[in-house]
């Protein structure tokens, strides 16, 4: 088991896998792309450099810098975190290839990407909107599901809903289905979701679906994805932190664009190292 899974490795999460590599701590950092920067072209406010630089470069400085030090680094898309819900210290991260176990995890995930803008979205959260089929999946078992999304995050839920339910439809919400599914396609955008106590419909451009529940899988899951599964707070789309940067879920930390603030790389640099820096005392107190 690692002492430290970062999920990132844009400036906070490549800049908490430095610190926490040189306090000799098992570190493994897992990113799916170069984040933000990746299509950045010019940056000329961050420190040390005497011509502008290209984004997507600073983010490959960063990470060979980091495996020069020794940090393992995986390029796999985050699909799921578990974490032992009798407080054993264990995180199991699940990826599109392969499953690690980590003592602590570091969320260095980006701005998370906002939900369904749809009247109805805020009001059925919780009342039928889910983010979180195997949480909530058996309570709907033999009911009308429906499964928000258009890539592997969304079959994966799609997998474990299957076992509840044969009645589900996917909705894509307009977005390019990536992935087969052997269920019925919705492929026109959400434009309501409309229910009394709990939620009942789905309306779309062309139509009207009725439902039980549905479950939320959009895209690539973001920090608040992950926050939502695992009971973490949430404030106005950023992760909630304490002083030590960790969630309130003991284990989990998490730094950079996902936790607010300045949403700049002298911010996020600033935050990894402060979350390893935390990190390196929380692990070697357990
Ligand atoms: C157009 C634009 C221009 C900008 N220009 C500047 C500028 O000039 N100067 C400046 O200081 N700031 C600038 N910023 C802001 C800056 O890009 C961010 O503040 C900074 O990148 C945040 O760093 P981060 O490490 O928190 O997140 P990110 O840099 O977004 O890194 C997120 C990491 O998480 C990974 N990730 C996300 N989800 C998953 C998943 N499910 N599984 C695995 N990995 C995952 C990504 O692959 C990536 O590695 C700009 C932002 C934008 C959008």
């Amino acid at each position: 088991m690692r002492d430290v899974i970062v999920i990132g490795g844009g400036p906070a999460g490549a800049s908490a896998a430095i610190y926490l590599q040189r306090s000799k701590l098992d570190v493994l950092l897992i990113m799916k792309d170069h984040g933000t920067l990746e299509k950045t072209g010019h940056i000329d406010n961050y420190w040390g450099f005497e011509s502008t630089m290209d984004g997507k470069e600073l983010v490959e400085k960063g990470l060979l810098q980091a495996k020069r030090l020794g940090v393992t680094i995986v390029e796999e898309e985050v699909l799921d975190i578990e974490n032992d819900m009798f407080g054993g210290h264990k995180f199991t991260v699940k990826t599109d290839k392969e499953s690690y176990e980590g003592k602590t995890v570091l969320l260095a995930t980006g701005q998370s990407k906002p939900n369904l803008r749809v009247k109805g979205f805020k009001e059925f959260t919780g009342k039928g909107i889910s983010f979180c089929a195997i949480c909530d999946g058996f309570i709907y078992r033999n009911k009308k599901i429906g499964v928000v999304g258009n890539k592997k995050f969304m079959s994966e839920e799609l997998d474990t809903l299957s076992n509840f339910t044969d009645d589900i439809k996917v909705f894509t919400n307009a977005n390019e289905l990536t992935v087969d599914v052997d269920k019925e396609v919705v492929t026109d955008k959400i434009t309501e979701i409309q229910g009394d106590e709990v939620v009942k419909k789905v309306i779309t451009e062309n139509g009207e679906h009725e439902v039980d529940a549905l479950f939320i899988a959009m895209g690539t899951p973001s920090a608040n994805d992950f926050a939502l599964r695992m009971g973490a707070m949430i404030d106005k789309n950023n992760i909630v932190v304490d002083d030590k940067f960790m969630t309130n879920i003991p284990g989990l930390f998490a730094a950079g664009d996902c936790v607010g603030g300045l949403l700049q790389i002298a911010k996020a640099v600033s935050d990894g190292a402060h979350a390893a820096l935390s990190l390196n005392k929380y692990v070697r107190a357990l």
